[in-house]
Formats: structure tokens, sequence, C-alpha cells
């Protein structure tokens, strides 16, 4: 699906230091990939890669942070952008608020018609009446009553009359003299756009002036629903977009490509036959679930918070000079602990919650070390090569740890220093490839 290709997609960048041209347009390739197989149009990811790109290049790479989860966090903000930036919300003014509903048959009207109701009704303290239009076939009138039945909610209808116009007003006229804030009026749909279904819904359009008309498509026609969108929209210039059916195996081309053809905002979305099965439709929201990762985008934003560019430098500095001590040891450690606590470090890295599912984290895992550096004299942690095994013996005491804890540590940081050295020499830059294979 999606989300396993852009994983792929980012996998290219994993280890790298620093994003180059190069491994970035491998990756946007990746990610285009995706998105068409994903069924967004082609000049849409063709745009949006590029957009992507210029925005990737010559970004700096945090230092924790692999490069990948950067990349990651541009992909979600343009994605969030192409379906919308912001939530869409729906116009409640007039009285009643008349909504129109409009889209082919079986997308899903019928059932959303009685969440909206449903939605407003509990949510929003409305008092919704729904009116019967698809006067086509009996059994649509009569399942507009059971859904109406089932959530409390009047419906209004006309059995004999077979004219949608006249039924959609005489519904509005039913709810202005019994008291109904919000008339939502279902209508009737065909199997696939024809001249006879768009006559018919503009002419209840045009008769009833709603101050919504919504569009509703299943999610699962990938490319179709597009080009149904740009048919309704070219007739009716509708409000928004209802996607339904996402709860299905729905492969998400539709809603990254919807807005940016009909430049109408989706508003919400339908995740199952329940009449609770409703949700508002959030871009970036949409954005995660599409990347599936977690939260991977927020604990990127908390980084860059946190790791200060001039306090990286002058660390590098030190390092350069052979200065770098359990000083500096102890502000990395802090840097990191900043970020937040270990567990939901862990469960914001993707595919890490997963893997470490059976690995006890302690919350304090850097609470032995904290201490041992703290029971250092500041020559000690400035020039760690004094550290013999008297001194190693009362930093254990003074500590609370045993000196094996203390060996280790020292041996940590020795190996640590070492390869922090050789990364800033001539041969550096080769070694932090290898590394990164
Ligand atoms: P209409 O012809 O446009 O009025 O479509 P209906 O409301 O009758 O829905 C057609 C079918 O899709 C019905 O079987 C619904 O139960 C189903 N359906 C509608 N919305 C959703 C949804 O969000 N998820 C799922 N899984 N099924 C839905
Ligand atoms: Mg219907």
């Amino acid at each position: 699906n999606l989300s396993d290709k852009l994983d792929k997609a980012f996998h290219i960048l994993k280890g790298h230091g620093k994003i180059t041209e190069i491994n970035v347009a491998e990756t946007l390739k990746e990610v285009r990939r995706a998105l068409l197989d994903a069924d967004v149009n082609f000049k849409i990811a063709k745009d949006f890669t590029t957009r992507v790109k210029d925005k990737a290049i010559g970004e700096n790479v945090l230092t924790t942070l692999q490069p990948g989860q950067l990349m990651v966090k541009l992909v979600k903000d343009e994605l969030t952008e192409l379906m919308g930036g912001d939530v869409a919300g729906i116009n409640l003014s007039g009285n009643p608020t008349v909504i129109l509903m409009s889209g082919l048959q079986g997308s899903g009207k019928t059932t959303f018609s009685g969440k909206l109701a449903n939605y407003l009704k509990t949510k929003k303290n409305k008092k919704p009446l729904l009116v019967a239009c698809d006067v086509y076939r009996p059994a649509a009138i009569n399942q507009l009553h059971v859904v109406g039945d089932s959530i409390g909610i009047e419906v209004y209808s006309e059995p004999e009359n077979k004219n949608p116009v006249e039924i959609a007003l005489n519904g509005v006229k039913h709810a202005k003299a019994n008291g109904f804030n919000v008339v939502i009026v279902d209508t009737a749909g065909r199997l696939a756009v024809d001249e006879e279904m768009m006559t018919e819904i503009a002419n209840v359009h045009k008769a009833l002036q709603p101050q919504e008309t919504l569009f509703v498509v299943d999610s699962m026609t990938g490319q179709d629903a597009v080009n149904t969108a740009k048919a309704f929209n070219d007739r009716l210039n509708f409000d928004g977009v209802i996607l339904t059916k996402l709860d299905g195996d729905t492969r998400g081309g539709a809603a990254l490509t919807i807005k940016s053809v009909v430049n109408k905002p989706i508003k919400f979305v339908g995740t199952g036959e329940k009449m609770e099965a409703i949700d508002v439709f959030y871009p970036s929201r949409m954005a995660d679930r599409i990347l599936g990762m977690g939260d991977v985008v927020s604990l990127v934003e908390r980084a860059q918070e946190q790791f200060d560019e001039e306090e990286a430098r002058k660390l590098q500095k030190k390092i350069a000079k052979n200065e770098f001590g359990f000083d500096d040891f102890l502000t990395q450690i802090q840097q990191v602990k900043k970020m937040g606590n270990m567990k939901d470090l862990v469960g914001m890295i993707p595919g890490a919650s997963k893997a470490m599912k059976d690995v006890e984290i302690e919350d304090d895992a850097f609470k032995h070390i904290e201490a041992i550096i703290y029971a250092m004299t500041p020559k000690e942690r400035s020039k760690p090569s004094i550290i013999d095994v008297k001194r190693k013996n009362r930093i254990a005491k003074g500590s609370g740890t045993k000196i094996e804890q203390v060996n280790q540590l020292m041996k940590q940081f020795d190996q640590m220093s070492k390869m922090m050295k050789m990364m800033q020499g001539p041969g550096g830059k080769q070694m932090m490839k290898m590394m990164g294979k």
C-alpha cells in the first residue's frame, strides 16, 4: 500500500549524514511512484515532488535524527497542503440551513445524510429534518426512513410525488413550520454521470439555493472519483466533498487529488456503515494516515526545538581540538532527555514501537550515567585520561554505582570520542558513507 511504498522511499535516505541532491532525487522518485500507484494523477504527483525537492535541497540535517525523517516531515507538510491545509467547516447559516446531497448511486448519500443529521443533532445541538428526494425507487424512500428511525430523526417524504423539486421545497416548508433548523435533502443518483441526472439535481439546486451543496464520493473508486467530482462541480459548483468508505482498502489517491482538481475542500469522511462512522476531515491527520508513521512529525518538530545549532557547532570545534569531555557528554544526554521520556520517543519512531514492544525501557535510562558524571571533579570531566583506579573507586562510591559501571561508561566514552575524532578527519566523510551502508 501507499504507506509501505513511502516507507521504502524514505529508507533510501536512512544513514546519510546530509540530504544531498542525489539522494533526494532518488527518494522523490520513489515517492512519485508511490503516489501514482495510489491513483494520484500524474501531473499532480509530479508537481508535488518538485515542490518537496525545492524545499529539501539545502535543509540542514538534525544532529541526531536521520535525514529520512526530515524528508518525511517535508512530504507530510506537502501532503497536508495538497489536501487543503486547514479544516473546512460546514456552513450552518440560514434558518433553516439547507444542505443538498449529490453524487452517484451507491456513493453513500443516504447513509451520509443520516450520519450528518445525527452528527448535527448530537454534536452541534441542531434539530435536523431529512428529506427524501430519491423518487425512482420506493425502496430508497424506505431506506431513508429506516436510517431516520435508527437515530431518532424525522424524515419528510411524499411517496406518490415524482417531482424532486416539489418535494424538496415542501420539505423546507415543513421544516419552517415545525421548528427544524437544518434540512438535509437526499437525492437520487445514477450509476454513471448522465444528462438527466445532472439536470434534475441542477433543478433542485436552483430551487433550493442551499447553504451547503455536498458532493458524496466513494473513495474506493480512485481516479473515477476525481472525474465524477469534476462533472458534478461543473454543474453545481458544490461547496464541499464527502469521501465515503475510507474504512475499506482504499488507496487514498482520491483524497489527494480531488482538492487540486475541483479546488473544493473535503469536509467529512465516512468510515463505516454505522451512523457514528463520520469524521470531520483533517488534512494533516489524513497525511499522517497516508504516511502511516506514528507521530514522526511531532518527533522531528520537537527535535528541531531542542537541538540548538549553535551548540552543535561549538561541540564540533571541541571534538576537533580533542577537548570533548564528560561535561559535553552530559550536555548531550540532557539534550536527548529534554525531548521527552524514552518510551514516548521510541513510540514516535516508525517501526520502533513494534520492534521494541518486548524490550523494557527504563524511563531514566541515563540515571546511572548522570550520577557517575556528577561524582567526577571538574578536572576529571574535562580530562578523563587522569581517571585512574583510585579515582574510579571514589567515583563509584560517590555515585552509588559499582566500579564495573564506571568502567563501562569510561569505555563507552572512550569509543565515542575516538569515533567522533575520526569523523572529523579527512577520512570522515568516507566513514560516514560506510556507516550509512
Ligand atoms: P447512495 O446510493 O448514494 O444513497 O448510497 P447508500 O447510502 O445507499 O450507500 C451504498 C452502500 O454503501 C450501502 O451499503 C452503505 O451501507 C455503504 N456505505 C456508505 N457509506 C459507507 C462507509 O463510509 N463505509 C462503508 N464501509 N460502507 C458505506
Ligand atoms: Mg440513496
